[in-house]
Parts: structure tokens; C-alpha cells; sequence
């Protein structure tokens, strides 16, 4: 008899909300997640390390010497007290789906009434598959067209799985959970041809919204050669209208 092996995904390791790894929290905003006022959490923890990245201290799960932890209890008693003043929390990082003590958190701060959003990369679709019930946005970072690993592999400095990345994609045009998808682009990694490209395979996907955010300079003291300011001609006048028309929503952020 054949006997057939059906590889089962491992369960996701949860941990209790008081575990959550909180770098910070911004306490009001009106941008992370959009119609609602909302707190933003960051949580440690990325395997990433992208050319751009705003928060490199986030990178690695530990807390150094000179870094203080946010506790839970901080966290919690905050959102009780903001109930009727605040609409959503925005969980954020680093990468918050690599914090096993997410989907507890998540759990606590709907039961409290908030609106939950999302920032991801996508790199942990089993992950993301687990907290998207409890989701009410989600923005979706996509660093390069999906076909192109090597350049995929450039711009977040690691090996990539893209499959991964394609999966979150799908499950969250699957879920109807509003999401935007968006990229940082800079026109040293990413041409104008790349980026619509980029937009292209986005569209005949499905995705609806999409943000693009022109590079700005990380934090100096974290890279020894950063990537030279961009200039207001990039990207042209005639990509963006390409953008605008593809999309039902297109944002584009400059520094
Ligand atoms: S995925 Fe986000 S947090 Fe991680 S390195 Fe890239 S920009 Fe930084």
C-alpha cells in the first residue's frame, strides 16, 4: 500500500499579551490607519533588513542596554482609559508577525472595542492567516515586483521567500479586508519600468488601493552608505497618472 505524507503546517506558537516585545507606542494618529484615530504599538522583531528601514533598532527582538520595554500592563490600561476617545490600534514594528504574543494582544484589544490594524511584509502568511478575522485593515508592504527575487533580495538585504509574500497577498484579497498594498521605491533599485511593472501585477491581482512612498534617508548613524536623495522628477508625471489610473485609490508620499 502507498502510504501518503500530507505535510501539515506547524501551529503557530502563541504567547500570553504580557509577552508582547513593545518598543513604543504612539499614543494618537490620524495616518496609520485610515478613517479611524488610532494608537500605533511597535513591536521588536525582523528578519529583514531593508535599505530604507525607519526603525533598524526594531530589527532585533532583544532589547538592548539602552532601550526600554513597553509593558503590557502600560499598553492595557492605556487602551481601557482611551475607550470612547480612540478608535483603533495599529499594531506595527519591526515585523509584528513575528511576535508570538500578537494574536493574544489582538484578542484583548478587540474585546475592548477597538478597530484592529496591521503593518506587514507578508513574510509570515501562517501567521497573518491566524489574527485576519480579527483584522480591520492591514497595510501591506511590497518591496519589488514579485517575479523578481534578486532584486526582491536587494532591497531587504535577506534570501526571500516571495511565495510567501504572493500568499499573504492572496489570503488578504481572499478575506475582503480593506488593505493597502505599498511600496518605497527609490530610483537607484527600482526604475520606472520595474515600478510599474510592479503596479501591473498588482492590479491584474486584484489589489484596489496602493500607496507608493518615495525613499527617505534611514536614520544616519545605521547606514554607511545611503542612498542619494530623490529628486521631485521621480517618478514622472506620466508613471504617476499610469498609477492613478490603475488604482482606485493611489497615494503618493514624499519625505
Ligand atoms: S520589513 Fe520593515 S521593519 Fe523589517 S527591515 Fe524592512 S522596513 Fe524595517
Amino acid at each position: 500500500m502507498k502510504v501518503i505524507s500530507i505535510q501539515v503546517p506547524p501551529a503557530v506558537e502563541h504567547r500570553p499579551a504580557n509577552q508582547l516585545r513593545i518598543a513604543g507606542v504612539t499614543r494618537f494618529t490620524t495616518i496609520d490607519f485610515p478613517g479611524f484615530l488610532s494608537a500605533v504599538v511597535f513591536l521588536k522583531g525582523c528578519p529583514w533588513k531593508c535599505l530604507y528601514c525607519q526603525n533598524p533598532e526594531l530589527q532585533l527582538k532583544e532589547f538592548s542596554e539602552n532601550e526600554e520595554a513597553v509593558s503590557w500592563d502600560y499598553l492595557e490600561n492605556f487602551l481601557k482609559k482611551r475607550i470612547g476617545l480612540i478608535d483603533g490600534v495599529v499594531f506595527s514594528g519591526g515585523e509584528p508577525l513575528t511576535d508570538p504574543a500578537l494574536y493574544e494582544a489582538v484578542q484583548t484589544a478587540k474585546k475592548l472595542g477597538y478597530k484592529i490594524g496591521l503593518h506587514t511584509a507578508g513574510m509570515y502568511p501562517h501567521q497573518l492567516r491566524e489574527i485576519l478575522p480579527f483584522l480591520d485593515w492591514v497595510g501591506l508592504d511590497i518591496k519589488a515586483p514579485l517575479l523578481e527575487r534578486d532584486l526582491y533580495e536587494k532591497v531587504v538585504g535577506k534570501r526571500v521567500h516571495i511565495e510567501k509574500v504572493e500568499e499573504s497577498l492572496d489570503d488578504l484579497l481572499e478575506s475582503g479586508i480593506p488593505f493597502e498594498v505599498r511600496t518605497t521605491a527609490h530610483p537607484d533599485y527600482l526604475s520606472e519600468e520595474q515600478l510599474l511593472a510592479l503596479a501591473m501585477q498588482l492590479k491584474e491581482r486584484g489589489v484596489r488601493e496602493y500607496a507608493l512612498q518615495i525613499y527617505r534617508e534611514p536614520p544616519m548613524h545605521t547606514q554607511e552608505h545611503p542612498l542619494p536623495r530623490v529628486g521631485s522628477d521621480y517618478p514622472s508625471n506620466e508613471v504617476l497618472k499610469q498609477l492613478e489610473s490603475s488604482f482606485d485609490k493611489f497615494t503618493l508620499r514624499r519625505p
